[in-house]
């Protein structure tokens, strides 16, 4: 059983993990518009990821005995001045999102709710991962960005990304 409290903020954190989903593919939509297709692709990629984000939690609050209970997704920013605001954006939503992880785990921590810390030590890992990517991605955008040549490259670059369903996903289903 999960406590209401950790239920509450799991429900909420797949909420949060489907915006994401959400902001990514308006990201996206919006690359693909000013034909950045390759970064397009990366973020498409990067939207399914957070759906199975989402999806590791809604299992996890079944397979806990809990409810899972969706709750409405607000809109995304869909408008942004140049591929540069969209990776600033990116690199600052995965802050938040790492600190909403970090208050779960706080939680789960004060109640000694071990299942939930285990589930969510791979999120923590995951956003080491998420926080680095787009560290990296705005970073040689910084380097790079200004110049069309290699601007064209690093989109042909991140059009190379392919999806791969997470393992604890695969596993579980
Ligand atoms: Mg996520």
């Amino acid at each position: 059983m999960l406590s209401e409290k950790i239920e509450k903020l799991i429900n909420e954190q797949i909420r949060n993990e489907l915006f994401s989903g959400y902001l990514y593919l308006s990201m996206s939509a919006y690359l693909s518009s000013i034909n950045l297709n390759g970064y397009a692709n990366w973020f498409r990629i990067q939207a399914q990821e957070e759906r199975d984000h989402a999806m590791i939690m809604y299992n996890y609050v079944l397979r806990a005995g809990g409810r899972v209970e969706l709750l409405a997704i607000e809109q995304p920013k869909t408008d942004f001045s140049d591929l540069g605001e969209v990776l600033k954006d990116t690199l600052e939503h995965e802050k938040k999102v790492t600190a909403m992880i970090y208050n779960i785990m706080d939680v789960a921590n004060a109640e000694k709710d071990y299942k939930t810390i285990q589930m969510l030590n791979w999120f923590v890992d995951e956003q080491v991962e998420e926080e680095e990517n787009a560290t990296e991605n705005l970073e040689k955008y910084n380097m790079l960005g200004q110049d069309k040549k290699a601007l064209y490259l690093l989109d042909k670059e991140m059009g190379a990304r392919v999806y791969t369903p997470p393992a604890i996903l695969t596993a579980a289903e």
